[in-house]
């Protein structure tokens, strides 16, 4: 058996620290290479035009793991009101119409999360003594909670670096190290080593950057290339960014406290009361209750990114216009047409925009 799975950020070096603790050799799990124009590519080439973007990615990705010889494949199932629902079924269709002889075993991400990793891991592993599996999982989540723990860092550090792309340079170091620890203990001596190393970075002290929130659909949200590094992006120009969808955030939720009945969007849906007050699928909801939220918290602006196609981020989008707690947004639609330049010359004009805002009193 050789498993593979789609790519999303980092992920796969979760993935990997389970099948290694595991005792899973090199060649029985594939870790697809990151995403690139030929990922895309091979997405948009065998899928219906009118899918979403994580669909399109998510299908050349899988092709990718089967060119390099999967032959089980992982893959997010919902029951929410979205596409999400289809997307292994018909990914799996293509893949054997495809010639690609391979099986498909589901993670459940909208209901029964816990039970659907439980069997998922269980069908992968055959006989592996539970202790065992529950500590290569919890192994593999310590990583994933590591790299968020460095990633807000890096985000509050790019605005205002005095050397461009300082904290981004770390940031890579702390991956590949945070990839290659071999224990628990190590991952948290890496995570404050690296923390440590991003406090040195010199940076311009009398700086006040402005400050924006990222939120939309979650796999356009947190995949990189899906949203062309726009938070990258937005550090190069001074910007610091808060995003509150992470992986870690996720997992904790998902597989743990929401078992407990704590409610990660209580307050997020109870600001979007007013205008939706209901789920409308995907992360739609929650996008409004963020809008409301950050303007509440007297950020100066928010990046909205959403899938082309995306019913529950566009019934969002245009309940977001509507909103009493005003301010700028920039709607960023993540489809294979989309070019790095022309979202450049927009977010500088959006910068632009929130810095006239801040020097007149947030008035305009
Ligand atoms: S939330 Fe939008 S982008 Fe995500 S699976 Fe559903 S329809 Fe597609």
């Amino acid at each position: 058996m050789r498993v593979g799975f789609p790519h999303f950020s980092t992920v796969y070096i979760t993935a990997k620290a389970v099948a290694n603790k595991l005792g899973a050799s090199d060649d029985e799990l594939i870790i697809p290479p990151p995403m690139t124009q030929k990922t895309l590519d091979l997405g948009v080439k065998y899928s219906p035009a009118e899918a979403c973007l994580p669909y399109k990615l998510t299908l050349g990705s899988l092709i990718e793991a089967c060119e390099l010889g999967a032959d089980v494949l992982i893959q997010a199932r919902g029951t929410g009101i979205c596409r999400l629902g289809y997307y292994a079924k018909d990914q799996e269709q293509m893949l054997h119409d495809l010639g690609y002889n391979t099986h498909f075993v589901n993670l459940d991400v909208s209901e029964h999360k816990i039970q659907s990793l439980k069997q998922l891991v269980k069908d992968l592993t055959h006989d592996a003594p539970l202790p065992k599996i529950i500590s290569a999982v919890f192994f593999g989540i310590s990583k994933l909670f590591a790299l968020d723990k460095i990633e807000k860092v890096v985000q509050k550090t790019r605005a205002v670096e005095i050397e461009k792309g300082e904290a981004n340079q770390i940031y890579r170091e702390a991956i590949k190290a945070i990839d290659e620890a071999m224990e628990r203990k190590e991952v948290k001596k890496i995570t404050k080593e690296y923390i440590g190393r991003l406090n040195q970075v010199p940076i311009n002290h009398t700086a006040n950057p402005l400050k924006v929130g990222v939120f939309g659909e979650i796999y356009v949200v947190i995949e990189p290339f899906a949203n062309m590094d726009i938070e990258v992006e937005l550090g190069k120009l001074g910007v610091e960014v808060h995003r509150t969808m992470t992986l870690s955030r996720w997992v904790k939720y998902s597989l743990f406290l929401n078992y407990l009945g704590m409610n990660e969007w209580r307050e997020v849906h109870k600001l979007a009361k007013p205008y939706v007050d209901h789920d409308v699928g995907g992360d739609g909801w929650e996008s409004v209750g963020e809008k409301v939220l950050y303007a509440r918290k007297g950020y100066d602006g928010v990046v909205h990114i959403a899938p082309f196609t995306c019913m529950p981020e566009i019934v969002a989008q245009n309940i977001m216009q509507s909103t009493r707690e005003n301010m700028p947004v920039f709607a960023l639609i993540s489809d294979e047409q989309m070019g790095k330049q022309g979202m450049l010359t927009r977010l500088e004009a959006f910068v632009d925009l929130l810095e006239f805002r801040r020097r007149n009193g947030k008035r305009i």
